[in-house]
Parts: structure tokens; sequence; C-alpha cells
């Protein structure tokens, strides 16, 4: 097996260029995971760990660009105010050492539909900044991201260099259901973000179908029906809940029954909608 170790970005851009058969490898918490287990063997690895520009996030402009190697325990510690949802997220990934090694960048390389990023990145409507060394940046909504079982809309001769997401302008809550507390892969999982100043609410559901994907629907019906100035109306966050299972498509698994997963999926929208609605009022009448 091939190891290539660029020190830049454009140095890496021209390895994958030249290699698009080799593997990119940041944290390796999903990489060598699958060496190990013989899942694949591929035949170049090409190890990120030398990019420094990858580890670094900053404001550029109105948006909060993220490196595809900031690891979790940096999320957690730098950027819990401007991404609060992405934060909680992070909280729940692994144990410290996965939350030490493991990146955003490698969760949406890997694509996971139980990937523990997405549903937050969806709910916030994150940009994921690819680039080739041929054809250059290519700047792909989250939502259109992601296109089927651990497949993205990454290009063999891409690589992602960071993520951006605009900065929480109302409260924003990740849930997810795991057979335990921690070090679990989600059974599912649900976030959503309130963005006052759009007077919309934006979702993200997690490993409850082939993608991680949005409620539309749900969505929807907040933007014609939410009052921002009142409490929440009960029937209209029951109809919310209903919409957000229905967005679901999960299948029975190790981890849970489909029907379960929908179950659930409209129980977390539910609560979480209000434990955002309960914060956005807080906020209002401070
Ligand atoms: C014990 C354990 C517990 C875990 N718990 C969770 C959990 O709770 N929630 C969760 O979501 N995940 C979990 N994971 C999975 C894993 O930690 C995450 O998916 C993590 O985000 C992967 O990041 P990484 O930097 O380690 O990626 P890597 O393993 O290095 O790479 C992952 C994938 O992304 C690709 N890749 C990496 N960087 C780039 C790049 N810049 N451009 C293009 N492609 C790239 C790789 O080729 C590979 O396909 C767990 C893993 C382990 C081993």
């Amino acid at each position: 097996m091939d190891f290539l170790r660029p020190t830049t970005w454009e140095e890496a851009l021209a390895a994958k260029a030249d290699r698009p058969d080799a593997v990119p490898i940041q944290g390796g918490t999903d990489v060598m995971v699958e060496i190990n287990m013989d899942v694949r063997r591929p035949a170049a690895l090409l190890d990120l760990n030398q990019v420094a520009e990858l580890r670094e996030w900053a404001m550029v402009g109105d948006m909060c660009r993220v490196g595809a190697a900031v690891p979790y325990a940096r999320v957690i510690e730098e950027l819990g105010g401007p991404l609060p949802g992405l934060a909680q997220a992070a909280r729940t990934v692994g144990s410290p050492q996965i939350r030490n090694r493991g990146s955003v960048g490698g969760n949406l390389g890997a694509a996971s539909p139980a990937g523990d990023s997405h549903p937050p990145l969806l709910a916030a409507g994150a940009v994921v900044e690819v680039e080739s060394r041929e054809r250059g940046v290519r700047m792909i909504p989250a939502d259109e991201f992601y296109l089927g079982v651990k497949r993205s809309a990454l290009e063999p001769d891409e690589l992602i260099r960071a993520v951006h997401v605009r900065p929480a302008t109302g409260p924003q809550y990740f849930s997810k259901v795991g057979t335990r507390n921690a070090m679990v892969i989600a059974v599912c999982s649900f976030a959503i973000a309130l963005h006052p100043d759009e007077r919309r609410v934006g979702t993200g559901i997690g490993s409850a179908a082939p993608t991680p994907r949005r409620a539309l629907e749900a969505e929807e019906l907040l933007a014609r029906e939410l009052d921002w100035t009142a409490p929440l109306d009960p029937a209209l966050t029951r109809r919310f809940g209903k919409l957000c299972a229905a967005a679901a498509a999960p299948i029975d698994d190790v981890r849970g029954k489909a029907a379960y997963r929908v179950h659930a999926i409209g129980v977390m929208a539910r609560r979480t909608l209000a434990w955002a609605w309960n914060d956005h009022l807080g906020k209002r009448a401070a």
C-alpha cells in the first residue's frame, strides 16, 4: 500500500488528481477500522494530517468556515457559541479519544446515514467546500451532498476542504437515540435550528433513511403557520412531529426497527421544537 503524505493543500490536490484511487485519511477513526476489519484494502492512503490549514476555523464574511480536519473536541470547546447544534452533536460522538481524532470532514467523507454531524449541518443550512486540481472549488449545499448510503457528491479527484455554516441566529438542538448513553452509533437522530430572522425552522434527520435528510414538508408547515411571538401551539407541534416522522424512510437493522425509528423521529422533533421555542420566547422576554 502506498502512503502519500502531502504537506500543503496544493500538494494534497495534486496527489488526489494523480491518484484518484488514494483513500484520504484524517483522524482515521473510520478508515483504520475498515482496514483493520478488512472491509477495504486501498492501493494508497492519502494522509492529510500534515496539511495544517485543514485544522483551522475562521469567520469568513458572515459564515463560520470550519476546516475539514477540525476535530469534535475543538468543535465542542471553541464553536459551541456560533454552532450550538453541531457542538451538541459532537458531544455525543464516540469517546474522548474518538472526539480528539475524529473530524467533521471525516464524517462528511464517510457520508454514513448515521453520522452525527449531518443533521445539525442540514438544519443550519451548511455548505460543503470541495476542491479538485482540475476543476477548482465547488460549494455543495449539505442537502445536495448526501447521495446514498455512504455515498456523497464528492468526485474521485476531489477533497473536502471545509464546511461553511452560518452562526446561529436562534436556538439549535440535537437529539440522538442510542442503545446506551455513550460510545453509540445513532439508532436515529434529529436536529433543529430556528432562524428567527428568516422566520424559518431548519431540520435534519439522521439514521432514519438512506441518507441524512431534511423534513421539508415539516419545515414548510412551520414557515406557513408558526406565530413567532406566541407560545407554541400544541396541535401545530403534533403536526410538525407527524410530518418529520413521515419524512423518515428507515429500515430494520441491528440497531433498531423501522417502526421504532419513525416513532422516535416524531418524538424528537416535537421535543426539540419545544426546547428551542422555550429558548426563543425566553430570549424575547429577557
Ligand atoms: C469507537 C468509535 C466510535 C464512533 N462513534 C461515532 C459516533 O458516535 N458518531 C459518529 O458520527 N461517528 C462515530 N464514529 C465514526 C467516526 O469517528 C466519524 O465518522 C468521524 O467523524 C470520522 O472522522 P475522521 O477524521 O476519523 O475520518 P477518517 O477515518 O480519516 O475518514 C473518514 C472518511 O472520510 C474520508 N475523508 C477524510 N478526510 C477527507 C477529506 N478532507 N476529503 C475527502 N474525504 C475525506 C476518508 O477517505 C474516509 O472515507 C465512531 C468511530 C469509532 C471507531
